[in-house]
């Protein structure tokens, strides 16, 4: 298997967990952009949201959901920003769909 996030979901690879559910695991982010910089990715690979197809609306719910109760988790009560990278142009570099979760500071927008 070559999917870097798929080896982080089954353990292969060493994360740092931050929450797990039978639908998505969250760890996190190896480089990080914020002080709190944490992925949400599901178990089973989906490669971007670009490949998601309607069986997956639920799931991509989830993941929402998951971003905002780690975010409570984590006091974030000043606000945070959920992110998913689509593709070359939209700057993803893992092809697992992955949601991050950046926090505990002011954030710039537009973004790069
Ligand atoms: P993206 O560029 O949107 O595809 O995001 C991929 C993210 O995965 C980047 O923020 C990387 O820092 C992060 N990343 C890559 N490898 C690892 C790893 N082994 N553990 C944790 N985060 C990683
Ligand atoms: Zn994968």
């Amino acid at each position: 298997m070559s999917c870097i996030f798929c080896q982080i979901v089954d353990g292969s690879i060493p994360s740092k967990s931050i929450y797990q559910d039978d639908q998505c695991y969250a760890f996190a982010d190896i480089r990080p952009e914020a002080p709190v910089h944490i992925l949400i990715v599901p178990r089973a690979h989906i490669a971007s949201i670009a490949h998601a197809g309607r069986e997956h609306i639920a799931l991509l719910g989830h993941l929402q959901w998951a971003a905002a109760e780690i975010a409570r988790s984590k006091g974030l009560t000043e606000g945070f920003r959920t992110v998913i990278n689509t593709g070359e142009n939209g700057g993803q570099t893992v092809e697992h769909l992955h949601v991050h979760l950046l926090g505990g500071r002011s954030l710039a927008w537009p973004p790069g």
